[in-house]
């Protein structure tokens, strides 16, 4: 058996020395002849392997070179060293993969987030990376936990679907027909799907929403968490082309039940990280913390990372409706003197992520839940209240991104929902299916969908959405 290795992780976390182990790993560094730093992914700090002086020879010393791959068997004993507690004397010492260092992209030193962007491929070598990445796993498997832990059944929607009623124009379109201009044709000159490989028009899916609320109407409590598409020409720090989303969706709950749902989810999965990945979140502090340091004092976020999501997990998220936001806005001196890009003039207008940003960072300063906005901002499905004007629509704004969870009461009454339909030209042929959940056994429901990266950003403490996610997708980049 070749991997017999200990993994670096348990060797420096045991209390035990003084006995043997084999360990792999990728060198960072290799110091006065003697001292390597050796990484193997399952924890940021590095073992300190000694290979004492005449060990090697010449030729294999000249390999051991940051990048390289390496076997080390020895012996683990106490370091003498004030660094760390423990180390590895070497007795043998096998290269496994050579790495030239002249032209390894990655040096010891520091390099700027936008060079690792563009070597997303080696990035997981880094301290950083390899800290959010760490982080980016306990939180998805924090996700099925607790939602298991509630009785939910994971439902996986479809990835390619058929129906364009949501968000049609930002979708990626699916197909199999040639784009040289041979694709059949109709009459009218427009292409013709039933020629398409599904017989349809079908695209890559914005939401696994709909699907949801259909197994939601039998098992009561679903989720889904799963890639999806948005052809979106935003190039912010928050959206990407390709995300992750967490939607669960609930029978018999209304949008109070589906807020606390949310906010409790929320502080669940910080937490679980917290507690799993408690070194890596000290260093993702540290990295905030000095980053923060080049800032000029205005525009610090005040609070370290571990403080902030402390803060987060003990604290009640704020609850407003929209119109009391408006009328926070409208009267903030922010709007006053004509800071925002945007000014709020009145009741109705869609708040934009500077908005957002002000209510949570500057007003509140803690998370916030905004609900009842008005139903001409807001999707078809989402419940109407009984004024006529709002639906019953929750977002979570949290501080540092604006909106990390869109979610509402659906609409459960058919007639309601076939006017709005009408309203909003969403064409109820093409969702008959979901309106069969209307007309059989139909109750209230709510559910929510949650940015997986936005979270991951949230909890790294990270700016940009392209640096939680291993290979971003996002306009004029697909690579890797
Ligand atoms: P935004 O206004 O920020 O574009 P949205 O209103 O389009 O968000 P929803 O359609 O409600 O968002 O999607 C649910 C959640 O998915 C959002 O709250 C957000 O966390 C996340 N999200 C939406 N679009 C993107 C994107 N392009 N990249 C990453 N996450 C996204
Ligand atoms: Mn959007």
């Amino acid at each position: 058996m070749f991997n017999i290795r200990k993994k670096i992780y348990s060797v420096l976390q045991s209390e035990e020395v003084n006995y043997k182990a084999t360990v792999m790993g990728w060198v960072r560094t290799f110091r006065n002849n003697q001292f390597i730093a050796l990484n193997d992914g399952s924890t940021n700090n590095n073992l300190q392997v000694v290979a004492a002086l005449g060990l090697l020879d010449e030729s294999v010393m000249k390999r051991i070179t940051t990048g390289a791959c390496i076997k080390v068997t020895g012996e683990v004993v106490a370091s003498l060293g004030k660094a760390q507690r423990v180390e590895l004397k070497a007795d043998s010492l096998e290269i496994l993969g050579d790495s030239d260092s002249e032209k390894f992209p990655l040096q010891p030193k520091k390099h700027s987030l936008e060079f690792l962007r563009e070597n997303a491929h080696i990035r997981f070598r880094t301290n950083t990376f390899g800290a959010i990445f760490r982080v980016r796993h306990s939180l998805a498997f924090a996700i099925h936990q607790f939602f298991n832990d509630r009785g939910f059944v994971y439902m996986h929607t479809p990835i390619i679907t058929g129906s364009d009623a949501e968000g049609a124009g930002e979708m990626f379109r699916v197909t199999t027909l040639p784009l040289d201009g041979s694709a059949p044709k109709n009459e009218d000159g427009s292409i013709n799907y039933k020629e398409d490989f599904f017989g349809k028009s079908t695209n890559l899916t914005v939401s696994g929403q709909l699907e949801g609320e259909l197994a939601a109407m039998a098992f009561a409590d679903v989720y889904t968490f799963g890639p999806t598409f948005r052809a979106e020409n935003s190039n912010t720090t928050r959206h990407l082309a390709e995300f992750w989303m967490i939607e669960p969706e609930v029978a018999f709950n209304d949008l109070e039940d589906n807020m606390n749902l949310a906010e409790e989810f929320i502080k669940y999965i910080i937490k679980y990280a917290m507690d799993k990945n408690a070194e890596d979140l000290a260093f993702l502090s540290q990295r905030l913390e000095e980053e923060e340091k080049q800032k000029p004092l205005a525009e610090r976020a005040g609070m370290g990372l571990l403080e902030k999501l402390n803060f987060v997990v003990n604290n009640d998220f704020e609850r407003l409706t929209y119109t009391e936001a408006i009328q926070i806005l409208k009267e903030s001196s922010h709007n006053k003197k004509k800071k925002f890009q945007y000014l709020i003039e009145e009741w109705g207008a869609d708040l934009q992520s500077e908005h957002e940003r002000y209510l949570v960072e500057k007003h509140f300063k803690k998370p916030v839940i905004l609900t009842d906005y008005p139903k001409d901002i807001k999707s078809f499905y989402m419940r109407m209240n009984d004024d006529g004007k709002t639906v019953a629509a929750m977002d979570i704004l949290a501080p540092g991104i604006g909106e990390i969870v869109g979610g509402s009461q659906r609409e459960e009454r058919l007639d309601k929902l076939l006017q709005r339909m009408e309203e909003m030209n969403v064409p109820a042929v093409e969702l008959d299916f979901y309106l069969d959940t209307r007309r059989f056994g139909a109750c209230p429901h709510a559910g929510f969908g949650l940015g997986f990266e936005r979270l991951v950003l949230f909890v790294t403490g990270m700016t940009n959405i392209r640096d939680v996610i291993p290979f971003p997708r996002y306009p004029k980049s697909a690579a890797f």
